[in-house]
């Protein structure tokens, strides 16, 4: 390089820097990451914080990724997420642990396809008696599974170079395992060292307010973490003490049933959602379905339920019940965006 050109190419850089540094709103900031790298805010729009695209329920100690058609469960799931894109969805949370199905490359391969942007994490999943855990979580410490999961972060997974957008770990009921102590443990390690956010399948509210006093112990904020399946837990009152601390207060079983919603739970998320509202927390809910998904191990994958039912039948009814646009826009895209930015928050 000519050092004029070196010079000209090295002041834009460093103008480009600047003009970052300086007056990047929220909205420009690039701190979502995504299968396909950083997006900012507004690229990231629309999402839905809980789904899956592929699941393998065979456990850690028998699981073989090497076995999976990857591009039949690619052409299976193009259309459905095609149909979500055409929603107005523009970014989908895919919430498959490690050692349950987590394929970041064929993620990135339908993220390229569709347009949509895919999230992955890092992280283990403790609930079902330790089924999903590797050997290796025994005898580990806290540190030694957060330098794994850091790794992750740091470099990428698997030497794919695609790296997680946050941590997916998952406890049973309180009182919560010693196994899965470590696992909360470990996620708040990794936090302070990444800014990655800590979404739990959690039990009960139980398990949840054992989760939190573990993190904030380590000086993790509640504001880190996401309270996963927090429709299983029926005491309203512990959402909303959680949500009080700062945590993040996810409804994400809405899932249809076959082609529809079904009236019972929409009935349901419709009494969640108009509860966090009336305690003024709607600010700390999210909303999703846990929809999808390719099962490996059944015949064609099993029964891929669709995406984009939450935008034709849920939202209408929200609007039937008084929610206005920008409380629907919160629930759906500035709520994700402030859960699962990339930021290190301490107490
Ligand atoms: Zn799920």
């Amino acid at each position: 390089m000519n050092r004029r050109l070196f010079f000209r190419v090295s002041f834009s850089g460093l103008f480009s820097f600047l003009t970052h540094k300086i007056w990047a709103t929220e909205a420009e900031k690039v701190d979502i990451m995504t299968v396909r790298g950083f997006i900012s805010k507004q690229k990231m729009g629309i999402t839905l914080s809980h789904e899956h695209i592929l699941v393998d329920f065979i456990g850690a100690d028998k699981i073989d990724m090497t076995t999976y058609n990857y591009d039949k469960i690619y052409e299976t799931a193009l259309p459905f997420l095609q149909a979500l894109k055409a929603a107005g969805c523009q970014t989908l949370i895919e919430c498959t642990p490690n050692y349950l199905g987590r394929s970041p490359l064929l993620f990135k391969r339908l993220s390229e396809a569709t347009g949509l942007h895919i999230l992955t994490n890092t992280g283990y999943y403790g609930a079902v008696d330790h089924k999903y855990l590797p050997a290796h979580v025994r005898t580990e410490t806290p540190k030694q599974l957060a330098n794994r999961w850091l790794k992750e972060w740091n470099e990428g997974i698997d030497g794919t170079g695609i790296k997680p957008s946050f941590m997916k770990i998952s406890v049973g009921d309180a009182p919560i395992s010693d196994l899965q102590r470590k696992l909360v443990a470990a996620a708040a390690l990794t936090h302070l060292q990444s800014g990655l956010t800590i979404c739990s399948h959690t039990g009960s509210g139980g398990a949840g307010m054992e989760e939190l006093e573990i993190i904030e112990k380590q000086g993790v904020h509640p504001s880190a973490f996401v309270w996963v399946h927090a429709q299983n837990e029926q005491k309203r009152e512990l959402h909303f003490e959680a949500a009080r601390k700062g945590a993040w207060i996810s409804f994400d079983g809405l899932y249809p049933a076959e082609s529809k919603l079904s009236e019972q739970t929409t009935k349901q998320y419709l009494d969640f959602l108009m509860g966090m509202k009336r305690e003024k927390l709607l600010h700390k809910t999210l909303l999703s379905q846990d929809s999808g998904w390719y099962n490996i191990g059944t015949a064609n994958g099993g029964n891929y339920l669709p995406y984009d039912l939450i935008f034709k039948d849920f939202v209408p009814k929200l609007y039937d019940n008084s929610f206005t646009k920008k409380e629907v826009k919160m629930l759906l895209q500035e709520n994700p965006y402030q859960a699962f930015r990339i930021k290190i928050k301490t107490n």
